[in-house]
């Protein structure tokens, strides 16, 4: 899997197979919830109490990318004329998009300190 891929699938950062997260973004239930290791290389996720609370950094950067690419699309559709409407799109587009933005600056986070080791599915095997 491409890293491209993995992190947009919100796969581990070692091997690119197993999930990062207990389970979908947008169950409620579990969200933002990370697995304890890796469920095919068993890499160990919880490598410092709150190590994930520094994803918040790449979240706010992604909510603001998200924010700018919305703005962006919103002008070349010819609607920026009110900006009370351009606040309340791009607020709707963030919080529908918030669990989703969780789970990836998290995957982005560990991806960071986690580097990819292709020989980690066969070490398993
Ligand atoms: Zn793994």
């Amino acid at each position: 899997m491409r890293k491209i891929q993995s992190i947009l699938f919100l796969k581990c950062p070692r091997c690119r197979e197993g999930s990062l997260l207990v389970g979908h973004p947008y169950q409620v239930r579990n969200l933002n919830k990370v697995n304890e290791s890796c469920s095919v290389c068993q890499l160990n996720f919880k490598i410092e109490t709150g190590f994930f609370y520094g994803s918040m950094y790449v979240s706010y950067g992604l909510g603001v990318a998200l924010s700018i690419t919305v703005y962006i699309f919103l002008s070349l559709l010819g609607m920026v004329d009110k900006p009370l409407n351009i606040f309340f799109i791009i607020c709707g587009t963030l919080i529908a998009l918030m669990p989703y933005i969780n789970a990836l600056s998290k995957v982005i986070w560990a991806g960071l300190f986690l580097k990819y080791d292709p020989n980690s599915l066969k070490k398993n095997l």
